[in-house]
């Protein structure tokens, strides 16, 4: 991580604001790079993969350096897909929110085009899309570069994959010759340097780069699993990894405090780790953890840097790191003192590259994290039903409770075990989940390789998120890891279903 505060970079204060919102607490190292660049006016061309933060890194200084009063397009961002044009739409609805005036508009093919013109009519400070489409606003008129000031070409390598390019040189070549231009590509294919090379002089060069470095005593396990069922994945692997403590690792500070609280809520004893805290209290919360009174630290990269406590056995990387760098200190929180360490990331489809990078970095591979099947899941918990169960059987209150349940039973007319049915489900509606009676069910599938994406991109509805079915992560033969003491958290078992399709080559 960077030592440099988003404060010191220079943005506007409104965009500072949004991002203090949103709960960033350092600029990662791309952003570090690429903002002073893309302030200053420069063409940038990184070399940058999803999840290093890259989408800030040319939002948050393009929008210091607009007219926030100008409702003409003055950013123009290229996608390959209509999935990254919309969250990059969302991203910089975000980093404008403190703006008093602002629209950003997607427009991508297969949607009409009597939304968009109405969109482009009534006006927009950034237009995200996809290139066929673009081109197409671009020759009916629809679209006007006049007062272009920036133009961003996302994720360059995917859109010359998907036959993009030509489309995307065309669109370059209508830009006014003043415009800045940034460029960002997980590889650097011969093509695009050419783009680069006649459309980009003399750019700023980004490049996050890292040595090997291997982590040895600590074994890796990757889990692909949709971003909207992250938190049912993180709560199974709490409840059958036979963890003494562990650390969970997280973008946000906001994300530390809201994810503490929601495993909190499942029955485990969280405190979350970020800037958020002052010195006092992180040093009470690291001492928290040491003597045993919480086992599990929700932290960002930062508040956990340095952390040094022996007993931490597992390493979540519940969001994935910016960088190489950032995960070989995450994951060297665990395997302290010459013990061993185990350490899970948790990779969302969008995700995926970063596994060849991350193993290229460690110079050691990733295993498939093997969850247990919900059938194997609702034994476990039946198995630890009973022997919390069977705990009280001796417990010293036993005899005076058989007493009363039995003189209630008597005087109601019920049989012994209607009120130990009864008591069960009063139990359960206190602590919802505590007892276990419904099987859990499968979380979807998601491919473990990254997707190879063809000029047409995979039928509509096919992508690679699979719904349903065998889940290789829930394989009937895994056995679920034991556990030590009583159960630590249910899952939250049941959630949104995912979204559905895969990253699509937008039609035109
Ligand atoms: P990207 O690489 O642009 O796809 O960003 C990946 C994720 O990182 C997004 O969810 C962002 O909200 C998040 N993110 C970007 N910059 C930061 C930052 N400086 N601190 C924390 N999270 C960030």
């Amino acid at each position: 991580m960077s030592e440099l505060s988003f404060a010191e970079l220079g943005l506007d204060p409104a965009v500072l604001e949004a991002v203090v919102s949103v709960g960033y607490e350092t600029p990662s190292p791309i952003q570090a790079q690429a903002i002073p660049a893309l302030l200053a006016g420069n063409h940038l061309l990184g070399v940058a993969q999803t999840g290093t933060g890259k989408t800030a890194a040319f939002a948050l200084p393009l929008l210091s350096r607009i007219d926030p009063n100008l409702m003409e397009p003055q950013i123009l961002v290229l996608a390959p897909t209509r999935e990254l044009a919309i969250q990059v739409a969302e991203a910089f609805t975000t980093y404008a929110s403190k703006f008093k005036h602002f629209h950003v508009l997607p427009i991508y093919g297969g949607q009409d085009f009597a939304p968009q013109i109405r969109g482009l009519k009534r006006g927009a400070q950034v237009i995200v899309g996809t290139p066929g489409r673009m081109l197409d606003h671009l020759r009916k008129g629809t679209l006007k570069l006049n007062n272009l000031r920036a133009l961003v070409l996302d994720e360059a390598d995917e859109m010359l994959r998907m036959g993009f390019i030509d489309d995307v040189e065309a669109i370059l070549s209508k830009t006014p010759a003043n415009c800045q231009r940034a460029l960002f590509s997980a590889t650097m294919p011969a093509q695009i340097k050419k783009v680069a090379q006649t459309y980009l002089k003399n750019a700023t060069e980004v490049r996050i780069e890292s040595e090997t470095r291997t982590v040895e005593r600590i074994s890796q396990f990757v889990l692909p699993v949709y971003a909207e069922r992250k938190l049912d994945a993180l709560t199974r692997i709490l409840e059958v990894e036979p963890f003494d403590a562990a650390i969970i690792f997280v973008r946000t500070k906001a994300e530390t405090a809201l994810l503490a609280e929601k495993l909190s809520a499942r029955g485990h004893a969280v405190a979350p780790l970020s800037g958020d805290l002052n010195q006092r209290q992180r040093e009470q919360t690291v001492d928290d953890l040491k003597r045993g009174k919480k086992d599990i630290i929700i932290a960002t990269d930062v508040a956990a840097r340095g952390l040094d406590v022996s007993r931490i056995t597992h390493v979540i990387n519940y969001d994935v790191p910016y960088d190489t760098e950032a995960y070989i200190h995450r994951v060297g929180r665990t395997g302290r003192a010459g013990r061993t360490g185990k350490a899970i990331l948790l990779v969302t489809p969008r995700e995926r590259s970063w596994l060849r990078t991350l193993e290229r970095a460690t110079n050691s591979p990733m295993e498939p994290y093997q969850l247990p099947s919900p059938a194997a899941l609702q034994q476990m918990r039946v198995e630890q039903f009973e022997s919390q169960l069977l705990g009280f059987a001796d417990d010293p209150r036993a005899a005076k409770a058989i007493a009363l349940l039995d003189d209630i039973a008597e005087r109601n007319d019920m049989d012994i075990t209607m009120v130990a049915g009864a008591l069960a489900c009063w139990m359960e509606a206190s602590q919802p989940d505590s007892l276990p009676l419904d099987q859990p069910e499968a979380l979807p599938e998601v491919s473990a390789s990254a997707p190879r994406r063809d000029r047409k991109g995979p039928p509509p509805g096919k992508g690679n998120f699979r719904k349903g079915g065998p889940n290789k992560n829930f394989r009937n033969d895994s056995k679920p890891g034991a556990r030590k003491g009583p159960p630590k958290g249910k899952p939250a078992g049941k959630g949104p279903k995912p979204g559905g399709s895969g990253p699509k080559r937008a039609p035109r």
